[in-house]
């Protein structure tokens, strides 16, 4: 995979801190990287960890011309090891975590610090996080773990407790907006409708721009338009959507789940996450039930917390399940 090491601008406060703590020696064993996701916390913590590895770094950036920084430059350095689930949306297993964690208690092959860069943490299931809890309470010297975690609330105490926390939150709608224009090269409106479809995460609208994610949640809220017309049914739209990567759809349909409650309480239209999807949601606003809307919220929630930690959830009758519930919000 391409590494991508870079500091956004709205992140350059946490940049010129952590920085500094490196500069004056305090620099701990561990980092917690909290926040939304698709705002750039793995690229910083690429980025830090290039900085720390470079022989001579100045002012807070890596010089590009040492040993480390070739090594860097060709796509792998020994002491920079990545950490991800096999596939996204699957859980990160013991044995992954200990084949790293075996590798950063041996010698730095470089000199100098062994770093594991791990995202998304909370992916971690309950015998991983324990085998990561070993290295967390005697890491060994220049050792450094980057935790990157977008959903802490799904992270194991014993685990947030022993890192340092770094938290990041959202770009203001106006940075993101401008930085996502000039990026793509589109106009600020579309980059504003963009936004508010990827929850306002700059990365997360790129993604979607870029990938087909654009197809996959249009076919999606299509899907779940047509199910509340009872133009399709749960069955055949689970059936047509399992194979994708359903921790998309769930965020999305917490998106439009949100959307409904603030429809409820008399939010504009312009206000809502899903402009493109205002006719559905306010029918739904108009006829469901609160609480039941609220139970579905808390099952999709459920469904993806579960979807991270279990290795083959039955995809197709998790789907179906939450679809029935949709469907029985305003029958
Ligand atoms: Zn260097």
């Amino acid at each position: 995979m391409s590494i991508d090491e870079q500091i956004y601008p709205w992140l350059t406060d946490q940049w010129a801190h952590v920085i500094q703590q490196h500069g004056r020696g305090r620099l701990p064993h561990a980092l917690l990287l909290s926040g939304p996701a698709g705002i750039g916390k793995a690229a910083f913590g690429s980025a830090l960890a290039h900085v720390l590895l470079c022989h001579n770094p100045q002012d807070g950036a890596p010089c590009g011309r040492c040993r480390s920084c070739e090594l860097i430059a060709s796509g792998h350095h020994p002491d920079r090891l990545f950490l991800h689930p096999e596939e996204p949306g699957k859980p990160i297993r013991v044995d992954q975590v200990r084949e790293l964690t075996n590798v950063l208690h041996s010698t730095a092959q470089q000199g100098g610090y062994r770093i594991m860069i791990m995202e998304p943490a909370e992916a971690m299931n309950v015998a991983a996080a324990n085998a990561l809890l070993k290295t967390l309470e005697e890491p060994g010297q220049d050792t450094l773990l980057i935790l990157v975690c977008h959903q802490l609330g799904q992270l194991m105490p014993t685990i947030r407790s022993r890192c340092q926390r770094i938290e990041f939150s959202l770009p203001s709608n106006e940075q993101s907006r401008g930085w996502l224009a000039q990026k793509l090269g589109m106009g600020e409106d579309e980059a504003e409708k963009l936004l508010a479809i990827a929850q306002g995460a700059p990365l997360g609208a790129v993604a979607l721009k870029q990938g087909e994610l654009l197809d996959l949640r249009r076919s999606f809220m299509s899907g779940l338009a047509d199910l509340l017309r009872d133009r399709t049914d749960a069955i055949a739209l689970a059936q047509k959507l399992h194979k994708e990567e359903l921790i998309h759809l769930l965020d999305w349909w917490l998106s439009l789940l949100a959307d409904i409650v603030r429809l409820q309480s008399g939010a504009e239209n312009a206000d809502l996450n899903n402009v493109d999807m205002t006719k559905m949601l306010s029918a739904v606003a108009n006829r469901a039930d609160r609480v039941r809307i609220f139970t579905l919220v808390d099952r999709v929630q459920d469904e993806r917390k579960s979807l991270m930690l279990r290795h083959n959830p039955n995809r197709q009758l998790l789907l179906e399940k939450l679809m029935f519930d949709w469907r029985a919000l305003i029958r």
